[in-house]
């Protein structure tokens, strides 16, 4: 027998082993099962209610995000870029409003994916897969996608009915009308990905005259595709097979995390009923399939917590339709933990249980990464350098009988003015430094470095040789121009032994 449309993996037909060996297996004289489960499409009706009008919500605001954010301008003088946020690669730098980082200061974005993990493991041990159901990309575009199919092809029994006719001119103009539609939602998506790693009006009218990179046309090309596929295309598959998430999500949970759950000891014995029938002796559940239609990835709550599930809660909209019908209590189909439910099926009065030890545990990781990454920010200076010694040669001995060691010294200047500084040492006495190429000696060198720019100095230290020998631990010290100190890093002189 075919399933159902819209009824997904719990529902599907599974490969069995006791199935005959196919021609060419038997030929082979191997008898091997599928892997491979056949897919069947999933044609989600619409559905109205609380958890709906929370996903619209959630869609409009994350795709408005998406959007709008490279087109939001930020004023950091002629000499930047005016993007609010920007991923300069050419820079290379990142612009977060009036946050430069610059690439050795990647770990601010290494701090904000850490700040992105351990939230997410708090809101699934609080409420279960709330990511998967509503802010998750594939969810917020698949949901876009459906919406546009909709408005073209009609509601699930019209698209059923759609795709069973054979091909027709009216089908055929609503079939290219949603792939148009479709790819110009995949394009604006994949354009607007661009805009966060270049300039958004300058790289729209380059991709719109033809003026842009081939790059630009490969990744543009390329984020519209993923989208089209995705979204339009794979939808459910990518949830139920591609993504890992789902896979190990169950490890930041427990019995108190909220899940949505059909109430079994409530609705079974499940079946038909006519108006005025009795309840009693009977399930609230009347076998309608509303909660299985409405599924965007096809399952059947009913059969109990499943990986498919990625937690819409669409279902208890639907179920609560019925319900509200048939004159039975709502919420059959609720967002409750699976310990409220062994509750409610004994009578017992439910608690909500948010503080427990994972959930503590998270809260105060993610408070503990928030606080170190606003205190790394507050104190990120504008000034960094480095010193590298040469080692090759460790030192040089010179006719006057002192020594001299060789140094890279690279000063980053992370404002957007020149700076004016002073090099110098501390802790070698009578120490002289020159650049290589000057014969011009003296304790402290004028360094000055450009704008948002990294100043590389060979710099020589001369100093008279020691009694002890081997390595003397001294200080470069960075002055401004007033004479305060602007930084200090430890090196070594070298001399034989
Ligand atoms: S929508 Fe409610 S009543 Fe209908 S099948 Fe699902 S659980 Fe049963
Ligand atoms: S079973 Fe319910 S909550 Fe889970 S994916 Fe389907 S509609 Fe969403």
């Amino acid at each position: 027998m075919p399933a159902e449309p819209g009824l997904g993996a719990a529902s599907r037909p599974q490969p069995s082993n006791s199935a005959p060996p196919a021609a060419d297996e038997a030929l082979l004289g191997v008898f091997a099962p599928s892997l491979y489960a056949d897919h069947i499409k999933v044609y989600p009706r619409a559905v109205r209610g609380a958890f709906r009008n929370i996903k619209w919500l959630v869609l409009i605001l994350c795709l408005g995000i998406y959007y709008i954010l490279p087109w939001l301008r930020w004023d950091r003088g002629p000499d930047a870029p005016s993007q609010a946020l920007l991923l300069d690669m050419s820079g290379p730098r990142g612009y977060f409003f009036n946050i430069e980082i610059w690439p050795q200061e990647v770990y601010y974005i290494t701090g904000l994916l850490i700040l992105g993990a351990v939230a997410l493991f708090l809101a699934t041990a609080l409420f279960g897969r709330v990511w998967c159901g509503y802010t998750c990309p594939q969810t917020v575009w698949t949901d876009l996608f459906l919406l546009v199919e909709r408005w073209i092809e009609g509601d699930r029994n019209a698209r059923i009915k759609l795709d069973g006719q054979k091909l027709s001119i009216e089908k055929f103009l609503r079939k290219t009308a949603k792939h148009m539609v479709w790819l110009l939602i995949a394009a604006a998506t994949g354009g607007a990905w661009i805009m966060y790693f270049q300039d958004a009006p300058t790289v729209t009218r380059e991709i719109l005259t033809g003026q842009s990179s081939g790059a630009t046309y490969f990744f543009f090309g390329l984020f519209t595709l993923t989208t089209y596929g995705l979204a339009g295309w794979a939808r459910e598959q990518v949830c139920t097979y591609m993504c890992p998430w789902p896979r190990f999500q169950a490890a930041m949970q427990d019995e108190h995390s909220l899940i949505v759950t059909y109430q079994g000891w409530r609705g079974e014995q499940r079946g038909k009923h006519k108006a005025g029938e009795s309840w009693e002796g009977r399930g609230d559940c009347i076998d309608c399939k509303a909660c299985v239609h409405v599924c965007p990835t096809g399952i059947d709550i009913r059969n109990g917590p499943q990986l498919e599930c990625i937690g819409c809660a669409l279902c208890i909209d639907a179920c609560d339709e019925v319900m509200a019908k048939v004159e039975r209590p709502p919420r059959l189909i609720d967002f409750i933990s699976l310990d409220n439910l062994e509750r409610r099926a004994q009578q017992q009065p439910t608690k909500l249980k948010l503080l427990r030890t994972r959930t503590t545990l998270y809260a105060s990781m993610l408070l503990v990464v928030a606080i170190v990454m606003t205190v790394a920010l507050l104190l990120r200076s504008e000034m960094e350098f480095t010193v590298q010694q040469v080692r090759n040669p460790l030192y040089v001995a010179l006719s006057d009988g002192s020594l001299r060691n060789g140094y890279v010294v690279k000063i980053s200047n992370k404002t957007r003015a020149p700076m004016e500084l002073q090099l110098g040492t501390a802790r070698l006495d009578g120490a002289e430094l020159f650049l290589a190429g000057s014969t011009e000696r003296s304790t402290m060198l004028d360094v000055s470095i450009a704008a948002d720019s990294v100043g590389e100095y060979h710099v020589f230290v001369k100093s008279a040789r020691s009694k002890a020998g081997g390595l003397i631990n001294f200080d470069f010290v960075l002055r401004d121009r007033a004479g305060r100190e602007a930084g200090r890093l430890q090196s070594q002189f070298a001399q034989p032994n």
